[in-house]
Order: C-alpha cells, then sequence, then structure tokens
C-alpha cells in the first residue's frame, strides 16, 4: 500500500534524526531527569522502524500499529509509552488508506496529540512535550485552514514546535521525573518537547 511505504520511509526518518542526537538528548534529560531521554529514544524508534519495515505491504494502520507497540515495548520510560501510543493513534485515524488527503492529515495531526494529553494529562506549561506538540498542532490545522498544502503546513508547524520547545527552557517541569529539580531545569529546554521539534522538522523534509 502507498501510504504504508510512506509511513515506513517516515520511520527511518525519525530513526536517523534521533540516532543524530541521541547523545545531546541524553546530555538534556540528565540536567533534571534521569538522562536517558536519549537511549530512551533510540531504542524505540529502533524498534519501531524495524517493525514497521516488517509490517510493509499492510495497512498504514496495522505498520504504525506495529511500529508504536514496539516503540513503548524497547523503550520504556514515559516518552516510550506516550510516542508508542500517539503513533497508533495516528495509524488509526488513517485506517487503510492508500493516499491521504489534508483531512486525513488533519485527523492523524489531532489524534496524535490527543493521544499523549490524555494519556499523559500534562497541561500546557508543565514543561513537558504537549508544550511543543499544541502549537504544532494549531499552527498545522490553522495552515491548512488557510489553504495550504499539507507539507507547506507541516514545515510551518514544525517551525512552530521548535520554537516552542526551546521556549520551555523558561518553565519549571511540573510534570514528570524532572519535577523534583525543577531549579536545575530553568534556562535548559525539555527533552521531549526537543526531540518532538528535531522529529517534526525531519518529517517536514522528507513528506511527499
Ligand atoms: P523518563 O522521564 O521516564 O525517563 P524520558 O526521559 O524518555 O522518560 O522522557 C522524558 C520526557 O517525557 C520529558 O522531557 C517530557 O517531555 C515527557 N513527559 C514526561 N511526563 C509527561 C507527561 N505526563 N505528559 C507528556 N509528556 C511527558
Ligand atoms: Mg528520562
Ligand atoms: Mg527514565
Amino acid at each position: 500500500a502507498e501510504l504504508g511505504r510512506q509511513a515506513v520511509a517516515m520511520l527511518a526518518q525519525v530513526r536517523d534524526v534521533v540516532v543524530e542526537h541521541e547523545d545531546e538528548l541524553g546530555k538534556l534529560d540528565a540536567i533534571a531527569g534521569d538522562g536517558d531521554h536519549g537511549i530512551g529514544m533510540r531504542r524505540g524508534v529502533d524498534a519501531a522502524a524495524a517493525a514497521g519495515e516488517a509490517a510493509s505491504g499492510s495497512s498504514v494502520a496495522r505498520i504504525l500499529l506495529a511500529a508504536g507497540e514496539a516503540w513503548s515495548e524497547r523503550a520504556g520510560g514515559t516518552s516510550g509509552a506516550l510516542w508508542g501510543s500517539a503513533v497508533i493513534a495516528a495509524g488509526q485515524a488513517l485506517g487503510n488508506r492508500e493516499t491521504y488527503s489534508a483531512n486525513d492529515a488533519r485527523a492523524a495531526v489531532s489524534a496524535f496529540v490527543l493521544a499523549i494529553t490524555e494519556l499523559g494529562k500534562a497541561e500546557p506549561g508543565d514543561k513537558t512535550m504537549v508544550d511543543a506538540l499544541l502549537p504544532f498542532r494549531d499552527a498545522f490545522l490553522t495552515e491548512l485552514d488557510g489553504g495550504a498544502p499539507v507539507d507547506r503546513a507541516l514545515a510551518a508547524a514544525a517551525a512552530a514546535a521548535e520554537l516552542a520547545a526551546a521556549q520551555t527552557a523558561e518553565l519549571r517541569p511540573l510534570k514528570g521525573r524532572a519535577r523534583p529539580l525543577a531549579e536545575k531545569s530553568l534556562g535548559h529546554p525539555d527533552p521531549g518537547a526537543v526531540s518532538f521539534g528535531l522529529i517534526a522538522t525531519r518529517i517536514s523534509h522528507h513528506i511527499d
């Protein structure tokens, strides 16, 4: 299936960008967290890309289900569970489509973000990946509403996510393992927000 093939290629891009930034993400998480965001994301994306590849030929929903389950299982940690469930939810929104419309992209992005907010229950300002996800989704939907094609909307949304991720440096963590070391985290961005911004940007460069 065509959209399934694109999903497998996208998972390979996600793996590559995480591998390139693994050390940086680990160091960022070590400032006020437990330092495992780089290795955790690495394990998750390695497993997700391999599982997606193994399921290639099936529907996009099945490919992303396999990828999301592998991601959660292998990553361990909070971010792995959140990413896994979000990837699965985005796949469910796409079902067995062969190609996607702007409305499908809208549904997939909305489902991805909703899965994370429902499972993690973080609020805006808690200094988590949600602080990059919500500006990403809002920019994406606003661009599409304005008539932008999906690739342009995604580029704008990824830029919004990177900016918002950088701006989490000013926040104190209120959720997750970084909370007890809140003061140390001031001046440094949230690792999960940063990794989301990097991934969104990479995907926006490779969407077709
Ligand atoms: P762990 O915190 O279990 O070691 P990671 O280091 O891989 O897992 O991921 C940490 C990131 O997870 C944080 O930087 C934050 O972005 C994200 N995170 C933590 N808790 C939540 C939550 N409740 N909702 C959304 N994101 C969260
Ligand atoms: Mg950690
Ligand atoms: Mg951990």
